[in-house]
């Protein structure tokens, strides 16, 4: 290992939480799996929902699927971090799972819509990042909704129609990334990472570090 990487290691620092939000078919789950893949210290944060759930889906790990009166006994109990209606759904990010991962300084990636990042920035506005994913274009985006072909028709010109008033919200994350070729887009969301790791108020490992450097013996 690199010295450089073995030093960031032991630089005790604060969970990064990156929250990842698009119209959907603009690629974020995509580029969260890519990350997840490519980064152990990631962990997703797996929303509630109480859409139906999809063919390729897995109940727990891409979501838990639960139904309204459940969602709304956990929402009744603040079981619940966030919650947000999408397209006619209720998603909720559960909340145990975050401030356990906050407390044990690990980094969380979220993968939910504007107004979730909203509620989130004003309940933890030091620990979150936030990136809003654009398509190249709106054609694109029908293309790869229609392309992934895991919705109907009306749901997908339902998103489309939403996908308007999500973009409008840009302008409130952190960065922005345009997800045309989906290897630069990921190659600039891992930049994003790398960068927000060093800041310093993330690091609160680095006073004994440089500490340890002003107190070293040299002959
Ligand atoms: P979201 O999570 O934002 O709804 P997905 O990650 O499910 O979007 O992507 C929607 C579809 O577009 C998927 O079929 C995915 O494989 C495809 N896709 C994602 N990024 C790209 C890209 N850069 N170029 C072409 N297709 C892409
Ligand atoms: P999908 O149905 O395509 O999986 O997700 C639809 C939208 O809901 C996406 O914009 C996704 O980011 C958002 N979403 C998923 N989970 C959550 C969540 O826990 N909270 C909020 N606010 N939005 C979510």
């Amino acid at each position: 290992m690199p010295a450089t990487a073995a030093i960031d290691r032991t630089v005790r620092r604060r969970g990064l939480m990156l929250v990842l939000s698009s119209p959907s078919g603009a690629g974020k789950s995509t580029i969260s799996r890519n990350l997840l893949e490519s980064d152990p210290s990631f962990e997703l944060s797996i929303s509630i929902t109480t859409r139906a759930r999809r063919a390729s889906e897995i109940d727990g790990r891409h979501y838990h699927f639960r139904s309204r009166r459940e969602f709304e006994s956990m929402r009744d109990a603040d079981e619940l971090l966030e919650w947000a209606e999408v397209h006619g759904n209720f998603y909720a990010t559960p909340r145990a799972p975050v401030e356990k991962a906050l407390a044990e300084g690990r980094d969380m990636l979220f993968d939910i819509d504007w107004q979730g990042a909203e509620q989130l920035r004003e309940k933890m506005r030091a620990d979150i990042v936030s990136i809003f994913i654009l398509p190249p274009t709106m054609r694109e985006l029908k293309g790869r909704l229609r392309r992934r072909a895991e919705d109907t028709e009306e749901v997908i010109a339902a998103r489309l129609r939403n996908a308007l008033a999500e973009i409008r919200h840009w302008r409130d994350y952190d960065y922005v990334v345009v997800n045309d070729d989906l290897d630069a887009a990921f190659a600039q969301v891992e930049a994003v990472v790398t960068a927000e790791r060093l800041r310093r108020d993330r690091r609160p490992g680095l006073f004994d570090f440089v500490q340890g450097l002003l107190d070293e013996k040299l002959d």
